[in-house]
């Protein structure tokens, strides 16, 4: 099963792996519906213990985040429907938007505010410093 990645992904090291994981469940599903007149829907617990217990998944899929959950959207038995996305990387083709544009927004947002913080406070430094030179110098 080839899936188109984009470009305009920069993808991380763990998002690479992550979206791997929804690979190998995309192809599990879609095996599993191959051979199963009662065919796999969405991804929740139950139907990942299905594949699990059947064997269409082999071994632990290993999260590489601590925030990787595993969703679907749509029907996934119709060909092209349904995604799998991650609750934090999002999904491979973009359709669910990562957390880590957020994050990184957040941390940006950071910066800028304690930027703001800096003036005030080297001012407030240097006046001090001026004060307590001139308080115990002279
Ligand atoms: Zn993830």
């Amino acid at each position: 099963m080839a899936m188109p990645y984009p470009d305009s992904v920069r993808a991380s090291g763990r998002q690479k792996a992550c979206f791997s994981n929804i690979r190998v469940l995309l192809g599990a599903i879609e095996y599993y519906n191959e051979d199963h007149k009662e065919k796999i829907k969405e991804l929740n617990e139950i139907t990942i213990n299905c594949l699990y217990k059947e064997k269409y998944l082999k071994g632990e899929l290993s999260k590489p985040t601590e925030r990787c959950i595993y969703y679907s959207k749509g029907n996934l038995d119709e060909n092209g429907e349904g995604i799998i996305y991650c609750d934090y990387h999002g999904d491979f083709e973009g359709k669910i938007k990562s957390k880590i544009d957020d994050d990184f927004e957040s941390w940006v947002n950071t910066r800028i505010k304690l930027k703001r913080l800096l003036i005030p406070l080297t001012i407030s430094f240097v006046i001090a410093t001026a004060f307590f030179i001139q308080a115990y110098l002279f």
